[in-house]
């Protein structure tokens, strides 16, 4: 049985990404910090699969090199990180530790690991917000990153070793660059959940500015299903953007879930649009050229925004139990 190591997997990509492999009859190994923005509601399903194994660890603690050694995975992906942009601007110091010098261990401890073992492939998940505002066009991967915040900032600089460790050490690593996921198993300080969570608890929907901030959101399994095949066959030291080719603004977003819920329930009183005042350094536009992965590997999205909106809205319905594992005022 094929072993992986997935960092980052109580949260929630990771904990997407390992409902995945666990379904490819991987065994799944989660190394996780267990910071505010995991939960082990995400893992739930998990915790009585024999194929599954979690430990709590920071990707900075060299402790991470004798769990290679132990387990001997067929390769890592890379989630653990810092994730909340307005986060990283009231305080970038935990970004600057996770996002870079925990990179830069776990490739110290990666590169020991394949000196042994030398076809184990480290897939290493990034952003779009790496390119900036991008106000006409789309991103490719050959544009320079100019990032905005400490957060994409912190994440361009880890992007920027794990190439140089390909180009130095003939590290086998390949980078990706996400564009805006959504679906279950996000924390609510994000903006859909966050709108969700509102929604369904009768509160009002803060937008940023007049809620005309542009991203292109894909479905968390779209994505998921991308860094399974450049697993398989991405090329070492390549970059690939994954994106849905969809862009929508902020407020879309919002009249699209407020028309979900109708749906479903009499909305409350207080569940309107509030615009409030807008973030500093907050990126107009983020949009990608992904025709890289979709030539090379082969891979396509598959849910569409309708779709996978649906989907999202009645998980979190169905799932209230998930809110109150966390601290919901961060989220209101
Ligand atoms: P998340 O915040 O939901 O989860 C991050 C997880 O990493 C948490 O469980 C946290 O405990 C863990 N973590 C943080 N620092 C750690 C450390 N030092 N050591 C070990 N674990 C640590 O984030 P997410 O949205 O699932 O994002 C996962 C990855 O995907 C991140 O690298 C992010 O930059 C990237 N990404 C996210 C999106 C998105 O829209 N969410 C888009 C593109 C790329």
């Amino acid at each position: 049985m094929k072993k992986i190591i997935v960092t980052g997997g109580l949260g929630f990509i990771g904990s997407n990404l390992i409902d995945l492999l666990l379904k490819k009859n991987f065994f799944v190994i989660n190394i996780d910090k267990a910071t505010y923005s995991s939960n082990y509601y995400n893992v739930k399903e998990f915790k009585k699969s024999k194929k599954y194994k979690f430990i709590k660890l920071d990707i900075k603690n060299r402790k991470f090199e004798n769990i290679l050694f132990k387990y001997k995975p067929n390769g890592i992906f890379n989630l653990a990180a810092e994730t909340h942009v307005d986060r990283s601007i009231d305080g970038p110091a935990e970004f600057i530790r996770s996002n870079i010098t925990g990179v830069f261990n776990l490739l110290e401890v990666f590169k020991e690991y394949t000196k042994k073992n030398k076809k184990a492939k480290l897939v290493h998940i990034s952003t779009d917000e790496v390119y900036g505002d991008v106000l006409k066009g789309r991103s490719k991967e050959t544009d320079p990153y100019k990032p905005s915040s400490p957060y994409a900032a912190s994440k361009a600089s880890s992007d920027h070793l794990v190439y140089s460790y390909v180009r130095t050490y003939n590290l086998n690593a390949v980078i990706t660059n996400c564009s805006n996921n959504y679906g279950p198993h996000q924390h609510p300080e994000k903006l859909i959940p966050k709108l969700i969570y509102n929604i369904i608890n009768n509160k009002p929907l803060p937008l940023y500015g007049k809620g005309e901030n542009s991203r292109e959101w894909i479905f968390v399994d779209d994505h998921c299903a991308a860094l399974f095949k450049v697993l398989q066959n991405g090329i070492k030291g390549d970059f690939y953007n994954i994106g849905s080719n969809i862009n929508s603004s902020n407020l879309e977003i919002a009249n699209q879930l407020i028309n979900i819920a109708k749906k479903k329930f009499k909305l409350g009183k207080n569940v309107k649009i509030k615009f409030v005042k807008d973030r500093p350094g907050h990126d107009v536009r983020y949009a990608l050229n992904s025709k890289k992965i979709i030539k090379e590997i082969k891979w396509k999205p598959k849910i569409n925004l309708s779709n996978g909106m649906n989907l999202t809205f009645k998980w979190y319905l169905n799932n209230q139990k998930y809110f109150s594992s966390i601290k919901i005022k961060e989220a209101t």
